[in-house]
């Protein structure tokens, strides 16, 4: 009989209404089961779950937690034939792309998921996504990767983003076919083609001066922008940039700035503020400018999937050539590049 752990690290599918509104609430395990106990036709694996000290609301949790999160994991890893991470929805797609890239290539699979609505209020998503990740997590055709399950769908998580404040469909990975849809019954439209393995369970070295974003606007600061390119503990950035990829010039300040930031070790990262596509950098002469000034194409990848990235390579200790190979590349297909 396959055996699942859930770790509850806090989020709305376990919250609880108080004076100052929902607030992470122990004891998820007993309600669950409570929920579960109402209706005996569920056919869901034997589970366990771990709450982990203190729950938080995801927008609390920070990179520390990731490392606290696959320290869990290595710990129950031989135990369990398959893991679900109850997550807080805000940052649950930043959390499974990290987990993503720091477990690497897995021979389980991970699944994340949460609700909209807590688990006991009316119209909730909570018993929904969670029967559908529990199911999905001894499903002999879910990937051995971390994903994300939401509403009916299953995600590569590293590829996932919340594109909904109160839709129910909170989630959806726009450059990327979803791993599983869920109707009537589940439907893999297409095996995974990432290679399983061994996880890697090292923690990071956290470092939260490291990893900065620029955004790009009209009417942006050039003085506070190039502050942020010379700040001396800055190692990697996402350039948040227009469409392709492109960037204003500031008659040539700013690109002079990326170099100067590039010569001196940043990693530049160049990534679409566009909800779907991807960043060409040769396409404009403002996008191609950037070629030269060291910044690297970005591809299709997210905003979280980026960060988590760049958290997680330099907090590997990775540098210099060996950092720009892994940003160039897939590394858990997290991208797909079109130009290098
Ligand atoms: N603020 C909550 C969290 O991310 C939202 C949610 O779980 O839906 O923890």
């Amino acid at each position: 009989m396959p055996r699942v752990l859930m770790l509850y690290t806090g989020g709305t599918v376990g919250m609880q209404p108080s004076p100052q509104g929902y607030v992470p609430s122990a004891g998820l395990a007993e309600r669950l089961a409570a929920h579960l106990a109402l209706d005996d036709s569920y056919r869901l694996p034997t589970f366990d779950v771990i709450e982990m000290q203190p729950l938080m609301d995801s927008a609390e949790l920070m990179p520390a937690a990731w490392n606290r999160l696959v320290a869990l994991l290595e710990s129950h890893w031989a135990h369990y034939d398959a893991f679900v991470v109850l997550h807080g929805t805000d940052t649950m797609a930043y959390s499974a792309a990290a987990l993503s890239f720091m477990l690497g290539a897995l021979n389980k699979p991970v699944i994340f998921t949460g609700s909209q609505i807590p688990l006991g209020e009316p119209r909730s998503d909570a018993l929904n996504n969670v029967v559908s990740a529990l199911q999905l997590a001894v499903h002999p055709a879910t990937p051995c990767e971390v994903s994300l399950a939401f509403h009916d769908r299953l995600l590569r998580g590293n590829r996932a983003r919340k594109v909904r404040t109160q839709g129910l469909d909170a989630f959806d990975s726009p450059n990327f076919p979803w791993l599983a849809e869920l109707g009537i019954s589940l439907r893999f439209p297409q095996p995974s083609a990432l290679l399983s393995g061994i996880p890697n369970f090292a923690p990071i070295t956290v470092d939260d001066e490291a990893v900065a974003v620029l955004p790009l606007y009209p009417g942006m600061s050039l003085r506070r922008a190039k502050a942020l390119l010379a700040d001396e503990s800055l190692k990697g950035l996402v350039l948040y940039s227009y469409g392709v990829g492109n960037p204003p010039s500031f008659a040539g300040e700013l690109l002079d700035a990326l170099k100067a930031a590039n010569e001196r070790g940043v990693a530049l990262l160049n990534v679409t503020q566009c909800a779907q596509g991807e960043v060409v950098q040769g396409a404009y002469a403002t996008g191609a400018a950037l070629n030269q000034a060291g910044v690297i194409a970005g591809g299709d990848i997210t905003l979280e999937a980026a960060l988590a990235k760049l958290n997680v390579l330099l907090g590997r200790g990775l540098s210099g050539l060996a950092l720009r190979h892994c940003l160039k590349s897939a590394v858990r297909g997290e991208c797909r590049h079109t130009d290098q």
